[in-house]
């Protein structure tokens, strides 16, 4: 596997070893003894284009903002539609990271983004990573808990085929479950596919564009 860096003097080529491996659990490392000092609790929300993480994120800064200072940070390849749906649902800082390419968030991005957030008054942050099931798995960003978005759509298979990516979440949240019936799609295909995988994990079905189940998001996030 390789990973292209790109720096300000140009970019380099490097060899994903066990080396590398240990420096990004390092720089994740960085991240959470800067919101352990804060007291901040953070989230990496990870799942494939259009699965639903800002619609999560939205959903859950919206039912939260009142009684917290929430920090919100949206990784995507181009564009800022993300950073703007969130905003107005109360975050006192929502941030887009564009990452020129490449195609997952890593702890350092994340370190650079988070000196831009306010110095104070906050007590949440949620990270929306690039949308894709797989790279994202081998980038730990220093978050206390990484959920994964699942949608209907994405067929019954999702699971099975992106074993990484649900190795490293602690909590699925398999949305859009109102469509199953109308995309064909069995959902206890991926919820057995996961019970496989990860015996015991819990697995919450949302509908964030209408914000059902959500609240179960945050329970079992220990956020509520
Ligand atoms: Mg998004
Ligand atoms: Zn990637």
């Amino acid at each position: 596997m390789r990973l292209y860096e790109t720096s300000e003097t140009g970019s380099i080529e490097i060899e994903i070893g066990e080396d590398l491996q240990a420096r990004h659990e390092e720089l994740a490392q960085r991240n959470r003894e800067w919101f352990r000092e804060r007291g901040i609790r953070a989230f990496d929300i990870t799942g494939s284009v259009g699965a639903g993480k800002t619609s999560l994120i939205a959903a859950m800064v919206e039912r939260l903002s009142p009684e917290h200072g929430i920090g919100v940070i949206a990784g995507d390849v181009a564009t800022t539609h993300d950073a703007e749906r969130v905003s107005g649902k109360g975050a006192r800082k929502v941030l887009q990271i564009n990452t020129g390419g490449m195609c997952h968030l890593d702890a350092k991005l994340v370190h650079r983004a988070l000196q831009h957030l306010p110095e104070s008054g906050l007590d949440l942050v949620f990270i929306e990573n690039v949308g894709n099931l797989i790279c994202p798995s081998f980038f730990p960003l220093g978050a206390e808990a990484r959920v994964a978005v699942v949608s209907a759509n994405e067929g019954s298979h999702v699971i099975a085929k992106h074993p990484a990516m649900f190795q490293s979440a602690d909590l699925v949240v398999l949305n859009k479950t109102d469509i199953a019936d109308a995309v064909g799609v069995d959902l206890t295909g991926p919820v057995s596919d996961l019970q496989r995988l990860r015996p015991g994990m819990t697995v919450v079905r949302t509908n964030c564009m209408t914000g059902e189940g959500v609240e179960e998001v945050l329970r079992a996030l220990r956020l509520a």
